[in-house]
């Protein structure tokens, strides 16, 4: 760790975001025998019988999480809940109750508020959940949105990030990058419009990144998808940080490693084209940029049959033993090692 003033104290950026919350939780010991899971997975498991409450929580902070220039706040408000319900389904679990928890400077109208709280309703509708409390209170400076999401699961269908095994399939939903892109065409054109005000933005062509960036959809759809195929994951993370960071997520709680295939990444191609304007790699998109919100899940090889046919998913390798390490099998015939350059918001602060 690193000093970095003369009083010798610690700078947070030299941990990173997962440094500092293990360092900040480490040893903390559970009272209760009915907190299964604690700090360390997409959720915490309480036991509550035959079922399982699962609870998580997300903050979003203005200028950091999101750029008012850009983000309109019905879109923010369905964000904030959407992934929230994200973690949730990467427990095998289903949404029940969220809390939403805003802090607000009188820079934002009533009006205002009543668009974010439009986008909050909206998706409790889609995803069937109840908004039942939340806090309040001032700020000094821009919009913090906290939301609580809980969950219900039947015990033994909880999916921890914790269960692959050597030899289970690597799956992935939907395709990765796109919201990284997204984000790079809005700040390119919150820059163009800062040059010269009168100019009109043209982001027409660009409405599907930008889509994956400010509507995120949270994945029940696949969870359904596996539930009615008699299939219960071994491990699953949900993608909030990256292709690789979840990975290697997934190998660190599992004591495993991970072979992937460069060419089996479902990359969608307005993302492709959007990240070569850029001058990026789409694989990079996939595995560093962060937000897609999709689902990463192993299975074991024989259930592979029963899912299969889902259009929506993916095989892109498989688990090996820890030994092995953590490898890309690139398209050019290169295996080259796995690293985390997933969003750090503490790093990148
Ligand atoms: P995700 O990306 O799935 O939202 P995070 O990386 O934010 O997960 O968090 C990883 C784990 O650390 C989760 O179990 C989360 O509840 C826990 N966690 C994050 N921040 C804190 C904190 N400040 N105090 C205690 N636990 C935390
Ligand atoms: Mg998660």
């Amino acid at each position: 760790m690193k000093n970095n003033n003369d009083k010798g104290l610690t700078d947070i950026a030299s941990l990173g975001e997962f440094g500092l919350i293990d360092h900040l939780t480490r040893g903390i010991k559970h009272h209760h025998p009915e907190t299964l899971m604690g700090v360390g997975d997409d959720a915490a498991v309480i036991d509550n019988g035959p079922l399982a409450t699962i609870i998580t929580k997300d903050l979003l902070v203005e200028g950091v999480h999101f750029d008012m220039v850009y983000t309109p706040l019905k879109h923010l408000g369905y964000k904030a809940v959407a992934v929230n319900l994200s973690d949730i389904y990467a427990m095998n679990a289903r949404p029940r109750q969220i809390l939403a928890g805003i802090a607000v400077s009188r820079r934002y109208s009533l009006e205002a508020l009543e668009e974010l709280y439009a986008g909050i309703r909206l998706a409790c509708d889609k995803y069937n959940v109840d908004l039942v409390g939340g806090d309040t209170t001032t700020s000094k400076a821009g919009l913090f949105i906290s939301i609580t999401a809980v969950g219900q699961a039947e015990k033994e269908q909880v999916v921890y990030r914790s269960g692959a095994r050597p030899n289970d399939l690597i799956f992935v939903s939907g395709d990765l990058g796109g919201a990284y892109c997204g984000q790079l065409v809005l700040q390119r054109e919150k820059q163009a419009y800062r040059a010269n005000p009168d100019t009109q933005p043209d982001i027409s062509s660009y409405s599907y990144v930008i889509e994956r960036q400010l509507k995120p959809e949270p994945r029940r759809d696949i969870i359904e998808l596996l539930h009615e195929a008699g299939v219960r994951p071994t491990s699953m993370i949900d993608i909030s940080d990256g292709l690789a960071s979840e990975i290697l997520h997934i190998c660190k709680n599992s004591g495993t490693g991970a072979t992937i295939y460069e060419e089996k990444i479902p990359l969608d191609r307005r993302m492709a084209q959007t990240a070569h304007e850029f001058n990026i790699d789409p694989t990079t998109c996939a595995l560093s940029g962060g937000e897609d919100y999709e689902l990463l899940f192993t299975i074991s090889q024989s259930d592979y049959d029963k899912i299969k046919d889902i259009s929506s998913v993916h095989p892109i390798g498989h688990i090996t033993e820890a030994e092995q390490g953590h490898n890309l099998f690139t398209s050019s015939g290169q295996l080259v090692k796995l690293t985390a350059q997933g969003w750090d918001p503490i790093k990148a602060g």
